[in-house]
């Protein structure tokens, strides 16, 4: 039942074990909260998308979503993997550098910057997908190698309205009349390659959605090609490829996703396509990681609350948007699930929720739970809120483990 949520999942007398290891073992040698990585499901959902991309598509880019996990041991690895990087912030792309990335793997797609933060990407040779005609109007030197604006279209699609990301409402990108007149400007001051960028919304698992959002930009790119006498050296179309994160969601067909996208590009431009170009986050790491966690109290009050280490500091998605997370005691994996109940975490906010009204085995203090479809958008998003520390992460090998990142705290409270 949880096959959909990650692979490698089995019951031995009553533990949860993932790729052989016991769970609740795990969480008491490295102790809570702790979030655990497969590098082997890494590995494999790159693997995925690259072997669906590459069967209809030999000019691609598979840039990974920084902001879904920075993790250096894993930007790492995804760079071996052969991927690029897609930076929102000049933090990211110092992550990016850092990490072994060449300046032609690493593409800039910010809202809302600096002058400086987009002149410090240009004068590392890092290509710009600018959010707005005006952002593009604030660098000061206009001879740049190559231009591409985030173009946003009437339609959007994400699980939430808070990762919706194109369509009215949305914040990012710009309207194609003045994406238009930015290339025209560009064009002026002499710059000779053009892309197009869209990113319409998150954890989408209707491959129909890929199919619309390839169709509408290509129909803007090859409008402006026409008006301009330019053509595009790159068409990315974002990311947003979805996972399951309740047991019984359906998982994405990437195979169809791309077919529909590759028809697209076919029925517009024939045979001499632009490079695609995605941005994959969550389909790289999602499912690839598991919160563990201890329960240290349990209310049965109007409601029943579960008290643990997990609070919204470490998990604030479903605070943020109402996200669902699958929960379970790693410890009573096949006891009834009976126990109707909120599992809450330490901060002093009343949305300190990582479940709601879900059925867990009946719990007892000490008991470790899993928080499953946690290796993107978890520890990137985690705070220091309360004092608390940034859970320390773990890496499965296919013999043993390692510690990627220790424990953070914002300071030394011991010195103070
Ligand atoms: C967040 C983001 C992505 C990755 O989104 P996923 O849904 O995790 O694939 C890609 N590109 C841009 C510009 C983004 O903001």
């Amino acid at each position: 039942m949880l096959d959909s949520l990650a692979s490698g999942l089995s019951i031995k007398n009553g533990y949860l074990f993932w790729h052989e290891r016991n769970l609740y073992d795990m969480a008491k040698k490295f102790k809570t909260p702790l979030i655990v990585y497969s590098k082997e499901d890494i590995i494999n959902n790159y693997t995925n998308i690259n072997n669906s991309i590459s069967k209809y598509f030999t000019n691609y880019e598979i840039k990974y979503a920084i902001k879904a996990n920075n993790n250096k041991y894993i930007l790492r690895l995804i760079k071996n993997l052969g991927a690029g990087v897609d930076a929102s912030s000049k933090n990211e792309i110092i992550d990016a550098i850092n990490s072994g990335f060449k300046s032609s793997k690493i593409s800039f797609s910010p809202n809302n910057v600096s002058p400086e933060e987009l002149e410090f990407a240009l004068n590392n040779n890092i290509n710009i997908n600018f959010d707005s005609l005006n952002q593009y109007r604030l660098i000061k030197n206009k001879d740049i190698k190559s231009i591409s604006f985030r173009i946003k279209t009437d339609y959007g699609k994400g699980e939430f309205k808070g990762i919706t990301t194109s369509g009215k409402g949305s914040k990012f990108g710009e309207i194609p009349k003045n994406a238009l007149e930015g290339y025209k400007e560009a064009k002026e001051n002499g710059c000779k390659n053009f892309g197009m960028h869209i990113m319409a919304g998150s954890n989408v698992r209707d491959y129909k959605h890929f199919k619309k959002v390839t169709n509408d930009i290509l129909n803007i790119a090859i409008n402006f090609e026409n008006k301009l006498n330019i053509k595009f050296d790159y068409i990315d179309i974002g990311g947003g490829f979805g996972i399951p994160y309740r047991p019984n969601e359906n998982i994405l067909d990437i195979d169809k996703s791309f077919e529909k996208i590759f028809n697209a590009f076919k029925s517009k431009y024939k045979n001499d396509f632009p490079e695609l170009i995605i941005e994959p986050g969550r389909y790289l790491t999602g499912n690839a990681g598991i919160i563990l966690g201890t329960v240290y109290d349990i209310k049965k009050h109007e409601i029943n609350y579960v008290g643990t280490d997990i609070g919204m500091n470490v998990l604030i998605r479903p605070a943020l948007y109402g996200a669902y997370h699958h929960i379970e005691i790693v410890n009573k994996i096949d006891k009834i699930h009976n126990f109707k109940c909120d599992v809450t975490g330490q901060i002093c906010e009343n949305t300190d929720r990582i479940g709601k009204n879900i059925l867990l085995p009946e719990p007892s203090c000490n008991d470790i739970i899993a928080v499953f479809s946690s290796g993107s958008y978890v520890q990137t998003m985690a705070s220091h809120y309360n004092g608390r520390e940034i859970p320390e992460e773990l890496l499965l090998l296919k013999t043993g483990e390692r510690i990627i990142k220790k424990r953070e705290i914002k300071r030394n409270y011991n010195k103070n």
